[in-house]
């Protein structure tokens, strides 16, 4: 399984990671990552533990 975190990943909702950012994130040490929907184009913010399974809040009813 490719790392979540690294630049490019795309998950199981066509979600795609754009990069980390310099904003730390609210789950234990982990910084925000923007993310890029692949259906929509919206970006939004994720932290890296949660990437994996996030859905876009726009077109996949994802929290915000
Ligand atoms: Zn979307």
């Amino acid at each position: 399984m490719r790392d979540s975190t690294a630049i490019g990943y795309i998950n199981k909702n066509m979600q795609e990671n754009l990069g980390r950012t310099h904003m730390p994130g609210t789950d234990n040490n982990q910084w925000f990552y923007v993310l890029k929907c692949g259906s929509c184009g919206n970006e939004y913010y994720s932290n890296g533990t949660d990437i994996w399974q996030r859905k876009c809040p726009k077109c996949q009813g994802g929290k915000p």
